[in-house]
């Protein structure tokens, strides 16, 4: 009996799934402009770099609309003037 054959090129290993599934995603608050009879909401945005690293200009939020961060303010926030569609997707 003979030993199995094993493969010259080692094969490629997987992704890193635990990782990937253990990143958590930080968001950052910021407030849209009133529009007409809407009241300015406060939106999140998710955050791909420090928060000291923003500049506090308008961002895309989670919902698609461009808000201006406040590195002063907290996301998650409560409230009625919170976006609730951002809300929901920043959970
Ligand atoms: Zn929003």
């Amino acid at each position: 009996m003979s030993a199995p054959h094993r493969a010259v090129t080692p094969p490629r290993a997987g992704a890193d799934v635990l990782r990937m599934m253990l990143q958590t995603t930080a968001h950052a608050a910021a407030q849209s402009r009133a529009h007409g009879a809407t009241a300015a909401l406060w939106h999140a945005v998710e955050l791909h770099r420090p928060v000291a690293e923003l500049d506090e200009a308008c961002e895309l939020t989670l919902c698609g609309s461009l808000a201006r961060v406040d590195r002063s303010q907290d996301w998650p926030r409560t409230g009625a003037d919170v976006c609730p569609v951002c809300a929901v997707l920043a959970r």
